[in-house]
């Protein structure tokens, strides 16, 4: 394994958020009776012709923005020809020579912790298409079914260069483009619907040789779990016939969740296979400077640029600013947790940014990780209100930090008891809690030192060990004191009393 190195570039479909198709006037709308979203255009009826739909290259438009690509101002629609049952009009519509996005690149965040890293990938390219129709093999009573709902169905197929070097560094680029498609508003990333699925083009070379090997190209991955799985037992297997002395053959492949493998399903065709030609019914797509401005102007923060800001306005590394930039969601209720921990007219400063950075990556992201990979990231138990709110009681002294960590865990399992259709706390509860629980912290320094004399009186051993030179004792004293306070006592004013008093 050590002698290779693996090479993998991804194709993914993204469906474009349209109301309706790119040719045709027909809804896009998921889940409706089967046909009854297909139009005389996407039924290739006689004498039809396609119209445009401005609102897919709008879309385009703005893909090729945020990953800093050359919007093309000239693009051309041609048909890739094909037979299939799903295809009514024999070809598909799509771009070849000329699409409408050139270039650009994506910056990953892979791996975790100290093996964090950061990488950027090239993009080859971003085409406009159509979808094909969805052929229905079950529940037929031996017979299959075609629905044409699907046909039409804007879709960008975003291209990479072949730049990813690992399974981890495939799901980073496939994560990324799916929070940054989501972000840009372009497609709703719905994986379980189709809405954004990804093609693993996968070789392993030896390593330091500098041509790259024969790929295979795994077809429709539609989760990110699938990708890793896919992409590891096609390296293994790859691996394995070159060192028992086959050759790799190119290859369309799938892959059998249940079993994990992947299977051939037709050797590689080639682009000379498809007869593409310019479509005569379309118009070269021409888009103006002018139009190109307008979408940008109405673009907003993108996220690299919010990354920074992160890093900059709230002092926080790179590594934590894109753990709580992973997507749109996180990233905005971040920052409102942040403006909400703040005291009336205080000012956003990086201690408290800080504070709110470190309780969303480790109680609010590490609930979301609990719920696993299917929670929407926008279900938020404790909403970034009351987090603040809680953040604030908890910055000014009024409750501790083991107070605020069981409220918060509190308001969260209420949300998720109720399938998170509401917040489980509300920021008025937070000050009610406190009062009728009686969760405050004990702060008023003579109550405190009475509570230390109290203990230093009642433990002259650890009071004898800590002068003889133990550290540890000490810990067993403010342990005794916080005991005595019912954990409420300000642990900061605990310590330095006791040392005053110990020292003193
Ligand atoms: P096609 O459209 O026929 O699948 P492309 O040349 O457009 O072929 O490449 C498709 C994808 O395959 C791209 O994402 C590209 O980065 C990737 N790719 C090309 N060559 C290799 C290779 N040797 N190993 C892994 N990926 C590759
Ligand atoms: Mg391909």
């Amino acid at each position: 394994m050590n002698q290779w190195e693996v090479v993998i570039g991804i194709e993914t479909h993204a469906q474009l958020a349209t109301v309706s198709k790119i040719f045709s006037g027909a809804s896009t709308a998921f889940g409706a009776e089967p046909n009854t979203q297909a139009s005389a255009v996407d039924l290739a009826l006689p004498g039809v012709l396609p119209v445009l739909n401005k609102k897919a290259v709008e879309c385009a438009i703005r893909f090729g923005l945020a990953i800093g690509a050359e919007v093309a101002q000239k693009s051309v629609f041609a048909r890739k020809n094909y037979f299939y049952p799903d295809l009514p009009k024999g070809y598909q519509i799509s771009q070849m020579d000329l699409p409408v996005v050139v270039g650009g690149d994506i910056t990953l965040q892979v791996g975790q912790g100290d093996k964090a890293y950061e990488k950027v990938v090239r993009l080859t390219r971003a085409h406009l298409e159509e979808d094909a129709g969805k052929s229905l093999h079950e529940d037929f009573h031996g017979k299959s079914g075609i629905d044409l709902n699907r046909a039409g169905t804007p879709l960008l197929e975003i291209v990479s260069e072949p730049d990813m070097r690992s399974s981890d560094e495939a799901v980073a680029y496939a994560k990324s483009l799916h929070a940054l498609v989501r972000w840009i508003g372009i497609c709703d990333g719905n994986m379980q619907e189709g809405s954004f699925r990804c093609d693993a083009n996968v070789s392993v070379r030896p390593k330091g040789q500098a041509e790259y090997g024969t790929r295979r190209e795994i077809k429709n991955l539609n989760s990110f779990r699938f990708l890793k799985e896919a992409i590891d037992f096609e390296v293994q297997w790859q691996i394995n016939e070159i060192e028992e002395g086959r050759r790799i053959q190119q290859a369309t492949v799938l892959f059998d969740p249940e079993n994990g493998e992947t299977r051939m399903m037709r050797s590689k065709e080639d682009a000379h296979d498809y007869r593409y030609f310019p479509d005569p019914d379309l118009l070269p797509l021409i888009i103006s400077r002018e139009w190109i401005d307008e979408v940008r102007e109405d673009m907003w923060e993108l996220p690299n640029d919010r990354k920074l800001r992160f890093q900059s306005d709230f002092g926080l590394s790179s590594y934590d600013a894109s753990l709580l930039n992973i997507n749109f969601d996180i990233g905005n209720y971040f920052e409102g947790a942040v403006l909400a921990a703040l005291a009336n007219g205080e000012r956003i400063e990086p201690e408290p940014a800080k504070f709110a950075a470190n309780w969303v990556i480790n109680e609010v992201l590490a609930k979301m990780n609990q719920e696993g990979e299917g929670h929407p990231t926008w279900k938020f138990g404790v909403s970034a209100e009351t987090l603040g709110c809680l953040l604030r009681r908890l910055r000014e002294g009024v409750i501790g930090a083991k107070t605020a960590k069981e409220l918060f865990a509190e308001f969260w399992e209420e949300a998720r008891a109720n399938n998170y259709a509401s917040h489980g706390g509300y920021p008025e509860k937070i000050d009610e809690l406190i009062e009728s629980r009686g969760l405050k912290q004990i702060s008023d320094t003579g109550a405190i030192e009475s509570l230390v004399d109290e203990v230093l009186a009642a433990n002259p051993a650890n009071v004898a060990e800590f002068k003889a030179g133990k550290e540890k004792a000490f810990n067993a004293l403010v342990g005794q004191v916080m005991k005595a306070a019912k954990g409420k006592a300000n642990p900061q004013q605990v310590n330095d009393l006791l040392k005053q008093k110990l020292e003193g």
